[in-house]
């Protein structure tokens, strides 16, 4: 197989798919519907597409296997963030190569995935590799706004298209090299939104005569009770495959205590000491943050309602109405409502899995050093929908990226490397290939 070609088309594909601008909102991912429509047409790959709403558009493709194993789905999305021009030292939607990167508002989130995806779909049906299973590529619309008008409406309206699919390969995985090894970490679940706003509500009035029952007042004391409030420890089964998968990269008494972190945190000073990193600090707790507030309009009005709204983030397996009881006992005050505004459950995949340890098969091959460890995203992807199918769902990316790189997504000049881009495709193939033994 010639890889040098395979990997020149994946940097050319994603240089075009980045000019197609599917900036969310409004989406437009039309656009790119018919871009991947007019690969399979010219591979002769039979596809489907799906309109959720005008112009919000998923694209579904399939390679048929012999159906001794269950389907695969490799998934992407295909709208990204907007844009602030002026920080850009590039065109955004340019599709620019140069200086041994591919640059453009996608590159990293995740154009570059979506592609990579692909090219080894592609590749699997160039060269008539015998399936076991099927392949499924789903390409989807509106993940950057939740995924409602994306993958929930696919899951929802088509779950048939998903029958039986053992597994799912999604964004937000992380490769980086650490001191000569390349580190993998592969996600197996996340934290589940639980936005909620909380509405107060009071006598109006005239700013000069103060009302100590006022709609902001009682937000104000209301949200001084949330901040006070640490919701408890909880250390579910995923923590604990978490913390254990990374233990033997830590140093001297943390390894023990990372391999039995249930009995770790009984001791106040590692507890204290583990929570001064935010990513350890937010796989132990439910977490809230308060994100936005609205009270009058004028200075001297005293309003008949203030909002707050909250961005709390559950643990896995957590019952968001159970959480939602619990926030309105340490609020207190019947005159303020809390109102949902979006959360869902999420489940975990398991670590000791086929799919974790082809990963591990493969990433070998391609370092000489490695570690793939299993990692608790704090935000979420459209992962969820299909773990409620019963998909084992997972965060994983073939590319290596520096720190430096990973400023870009969400951010200006976002870009990966072209050497990264051509490997890409060939560790996706190659996983493909190890599930398909
Ligand atoms: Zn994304």
């Amino acid at each position: 197989m010639d890889w040098e070609a395979i990997g020149q088309e994946a940097v050319q594909l994603l240089s075009e798919f980045i000019k197609v601008e599917t900036t969310n909102p409004p989406g437009n991912e039309y656009r790119a519907t018919d871009f991947l429509g007019r690969i399979f047409e010219k591979e002769n790959i039979p596809f489907q597409t799906f309109e959720s709403d005008p112009g919000r558009k998923s694209i579904y493709a399939r390679l048929n296997g012999d159906g001794s194993k269950r389907p695969l789905i490799l998934l992407s999305h295909s709208d990204v963030v907007p844009v602030d021009r002026e920080y850009w030292s590039v065109d955004p939607f340019g599709g620019v190569i140069k200086d041994g990167y591919i640059w453009g508002r996608g590159a990293l989130d995740m154009k570059n995935i979506g592609i990579a995806e692909l090219v080894a779909f592609l590749t699997l049906h160039r060269q008539k590799t015998p399936l076991k299973r099927d392949i499924i590529l789903l390409n989807t619309a509106d993940e950057e706004a939740g995924g409602r008008m994306g993958a929930g409406w696919m899951t929802e309206n088509h779950p048939e298209l998903f029958d039986g699919a053992e597994f799912l390969i999604n964004e937000s995985g992380k490769g980086r090299m650490e001191n000569g090894t390349a580190l993998y970490s592969v996600d197996i679940t996340e934290k589940t939104p639980c936005w909620v706003r909380l509405r107060a509500a009071g006598e109006p009035g005239h700013g000069s005569r103060p009302k100590s029952n006022s709609s902001v007042n009682r937000l104000v004391r209301a949200l001084g009770r949330v901040l006070e409030y640490t919701p408890p420890l909880k250390v579910t089964a995923a923590v604990e495959t978490y913390f254990k998968g990374i233990a033997h990269l830590q140093k001297g008494s943390r390894r023990g205590q990372f391999q039995d972190i249930r009995a770790a945190v009984n001791d106040p000073a590692f507890l204290a000491d583990l929570s001064l990193s935010s990513q350890y600090a937010a796989v132990l707790r439910n977490t809230v943050s308060v994100t936005m507030m609205q009270g009058s309009s004028k200075i001297n009005i005293i309003p008949q309602i203030a909002t707050a709204e909250l961005d709390c983030r559950l643990l896995p397996g957590e019952e968001p109405s159970l959480f939602i009881e619990e926030l309105r006992k340490v609020i207190d005050d019947d005159a303020i409502a809390i109102e949902p505004i979006l959360t869902f459950g999420n489940g975990a995949s398991p670590f000791e899995s086929d799919f974790v340890s082809a990963v591990e098969t493969v990433v070998s091959r391609h370092h000489k050093s490695v570690h793939v460890v299993p990692n608790i995203l704090s935000g979420f992807t459209d992962s969820h929908f299909f773990r409620d199918l019963g998909v084992q769902c997972y965060g994983f990316s073939p590319f290596i990226l520096p720190d430096n790189d990973l400023r870009g997504i969400h951010g200006n000049d976002e870009r990966i490397s072209v050497e990264n881009m051509k490997r890409g495709p060939k560790v996706l193939f190659e996983i493909v290939e190890v599930l398909n033994r």
